[in-house]
């Protein structure tokens, strides 16, 4: 069984001007641009590292709590 972190990463689809940054520098690919339009966090793949906050232009991204996760974005498969 995998062993979640307390934080995840939650992207804020409305500011997301889809430039994929977070993507690259993603160390388990849990973060991806759906449909050209903005990013989606896979909650079972993020360990809540940061990397993607920290490199966000658009400053968009924020680690919230895993109990709260999912809540206010898609998932993507
Ligand atoms: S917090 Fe870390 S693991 Fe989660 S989406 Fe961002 S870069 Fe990936
Ligand atoms: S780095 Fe920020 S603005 Fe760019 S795709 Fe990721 S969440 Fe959106």
């Amino acid at each position: 069984m995998a062993i979640l972190s307390k934080k995840i990463a939650q992207a804020d689809q409305k500011n997301c001007v889809a430039c994929g940054t977070c993507t690259k520098v993603c160390p388990r690919e849990a973060i991806k641009v759906h449909q050209g339009c903005y990013a989606v966090v896979d909650s079972f793949k993020c360990v809540g590292c940061g990397m993607c906050a920290t490199v966000c232009p658009a400053n968009c991204i924020n680690l919230i709590d895993r109990e709260g996760a999912g809540k206010h974005e898609k998932e993507v498969v």
